[in-house]
């Protein structure tokens, strides 16, 4: 928190949710497009295989009527639903969403349709939802900010790689560990620090086990590093993927399931802000601002927006979510963004990923089994699979 406020930008999202509505909807060959009367900052898509429909959830807006149906789509109907609206287009035919974004300044959502066979429409069932938010689609950089980074002549030592030379670089950043414990269970006591350990060498001994990449951890123990450390090292080791592992908590309820975050300096939700608050936290121990202290830094300017930078993190996050859905428990929205200093290097596709909910009983028996944590560490395996050899075939 210090620290964003060091920096000058907001860590919690302006009143983006403040009552945005739907202000119409059209279908008109090969797209959807969505205008709304106020920015949107989030909204996902879902092919639903047993009702044949595409569903549309847009956080923090209130629906309007229907729509006007052509093409593809049969029917429009809005609903208020999961904290705004849902947006239900009935098909006529198999159809899945190919690009989609965010224009005019996040009042409008465009959704392109493509044509599918069963099995296309099957296989974009099973992969879940898809998040769009403004930021990462086409939009100009917003800002230009000053960012410290730590300079390599002062750094210390680097952690060892595991794997065969000359394969992509996947460093796994445990959260917390030291004096920072992170979130703890109330009631069992268990501690982030420890699980997010633990599902980190799982998550090593899986992908060094496939071959593909290779492998760093930023700690191997239980010591204590600032944020900007978590990404210094590896970006000094020039990582390919930079995966930072940590645990929900909430104070009450039930809430369950792992999510995964990436960078905007706009928070995607209240819980996103409130995430990106409290593991910004981590920097500030009794008090003193450690991630600052003491640090001879040197500023660069860095395009906060990086749009080739956000994109692969996006496509590495969705990937995880399509890949980790049928491994582990999920939340219905799995790709939220947030304005997270750990995932700040801006030339290192960057994500969070909160594996479960250390504070629901269920998750935090999970998350500390060995079954479940190599069930974790399976989907981040295949995720990396797929996302790398997507990258090499780009190239
Ligand atoms: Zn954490």
């Amino acid at each position: 928190m210090a620290i964003a406020l060091l920096l000058g930008w907001p860590t919690v999202a302006p009143a983006a949710a403040a009552a945005a509505a739907v202000e119409s909807v059209r279908v008109a060959d090969d797209r959807i497009v969505i205008r709304f009367d106020a920015p949107i900052a989030d909204a996902a898509s879902l092919v639903a295989a047993g009702t044949r429909q595409i569903l549309v959830q847009v956080r923090g807006a209130l629906p309007g009527e229907g729509g006007r149906a052509a093409g593809p789509v049969r029917r429009i109907s809005q609903s208020r639903r999961d904290d705004g609206a849902r947006i239900a287009f009935d098909l006529a035919a198999p159809t899945v969403v190919g690009d989609a974004g965010f224009s005019e300044g996040g009042r409008a959502l465009e959704l392109k349709l493509q044509p599918a066979s069963e099995a296309t429409f099957a296989a974009a069932a099973e992969a879940g939802w898809s998040s769009y938010f403004p930021l990462s689609f086409g939009g100009r950089p917003r800002y230009k900010v000053a960012q410290a980074v730590p300079p390599s002549a002062r750094a210390g030592p680097l952690p060892r790689v595991e794997g065969e030379p000359g394969r992509p670089l996947v460093v796994i950043d445990a959260g917390h560990g030291g004096v920072d414990p992170g979130a703890i269970n109330a009631v069992t006591g268990l501690r982030e620090k420890d699980v997010t350990l633990k599902i980190a060498y799982a998550i090593r001994d899986a992908l060094v086990a496939s071959g593909r990449v290779r492998v760093a951890l930023t700690r191997e123990d239980d010591r204590y590093l600032v944020l900007r450390e978590r990404f210094g090292i590896a970006r000094r080791l020039h990582a390919d993927l930079f995966i930072s592992i940590h645990c929900d908590s909430v104070g009450q309820g039930d809430a369950t399931g792992a999510s995964v975050y990436t960078l905007s300096e706009v928070a995607s939700d209240k819980e996103a802000a409130r995430l990106a608050l409290r593991e910004n936290k981590a920097d500030i121990i009794d008090g003193v601002d450690l991630g600052g202290a003491g640090a001879d830094v040197r500023s660069i300017l860095i395009d906060l927006t990086q749009r080739e930078t956000m994109n692969q993190s996006a496509g590495f996050a969705r990937l995880l979510g399509r890949e980790a859905k049928p491994l582990i428990p999920v939340k219905p929205v799995f790709h939220r963004m947030a304005s997270l200093m750990v995932l700040k290097a801006p030339d290192m596709p960057s994500v969070l990923f909160e594996t479960g909910y250390i504070s629901n009983p269920e998750d935090a028996r999970f998350l500390d089994s060995d079954a479940g944590r190599e069930r974790i560490a399976e989907g981040v395996t295949r995720a990396a699979q797929v996302y790398f050899a997507r990258r090499m075939a780009a190239e």
